[in-house]
């Protein structure tokens, strides 16, 4: 019921021509691949031409971060309707790096799920506990906190699209892969987040992708739990076989 979902995220990395590199040994190691949906979260700069250039295939791309409001005097920033206008239908919202370096808060996360409702980008909302909340034993306060104020105000039928990303902060880039019992704990408490906030049809239909050094290796593993139902991949999925590897996991 829930396609499995397995997203990889470039963060600043590759320029358009390096991104078209990928894509021309990536697209033929997939071809045929209907199993999960696959998804690409390459920089701004990049993300026209990733776009022509999976036109027609079954991958997707997305936007890593967005505005919440239309236009304005806000300099760097993208707006949902600029990311609408060519053709992005995904946009990742409260990555933790995002929250880590750049000031994002519940509240932005909020009103950019929001934005990505209204202009029907399909968003994939990142949470996760630092380590130190994971040792203090907070990991289930700060995850239902993240959940429920990036829900904020959001009506249960406007979460048809919705994406989850489950992303324990000391996971990411550091090699360190939750477990699959400690990921899948994580999952459930989410999953039981959605029903209390939202309601049980929400939590049954919205996907939690885990993230935090999901490698070939380990991706299998991971998925085989119930309650996970994709990944999203930083640093594996920079290279076109490694990604290839994980997208045919078993
Ligand atoms: C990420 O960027 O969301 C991520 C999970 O990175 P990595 O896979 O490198 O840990």
């Amino acid at each position: 019921m829930r396609k499995p979902l397995i997203a990889g995220n470039w963060k600043m990395f590759k320029t358009p021509a390096e991104s078209i590199a990928f894509l021309n040994e990536f697209l033929p190691l997939i071809t045929g691949h209907e199993r999960d949906e696959v998804l690409l979260f390459p920089t701004i700069t990049s993300l026209a031409a990733v776009l022509q250039a999976t036109a027609g295939t079954t991958v997707h791309a997305g936007a890593q971060n967005m505005h919440w409001l239309d236009e304005g005097p806000y300099t760097g920033e993208t707006s949902p309707v600029m990311l609408a206008a060519i053709g992005c239908g995904h946009v990742l919202i409260g990555h933790s790096e995002q929250r880590l370096y750049f000031g994002e808060t519940d509240e932005r996360v909020n009103l950019k799920l929001k934005a990505a409702i209204h202009h029907n980008l399909t968003p994939i909302v990142c949470v996760g506990e630092h380590l130190a909340q994971r040792e203090a034993g907070h990991t289930e306060t700060v995850l239902r906190i993240q959940l429920r104020a990036a829900l904020r105000d959001i009506s249960s039928h406007l979460t048809q699209n919705l994406v989850i990303a489950y992303e324990p902060v000391w996971a990411i880039g550091t090699g360190k892969t939750a477990t699959p019992e400690i990921a899948a704990e994580a999952h459930t408490i989410l999953r039981h987040e959605l029903a209390q906030c939202c309601d049980p049809a929400v939590a049954q239909r919205t996907r939690i992708l885990y993230g935090g050094s999901v490698k070939p290796d380990n991706i299998a593993s991971l998925m085989a739990q119930p309650d996970i139902d994709g990944a999203l991949v930083g640093g594996a999925s920079l290279i076109p076989a490694s990604f290839a590897a994980l997208v045919h996991y078993s």
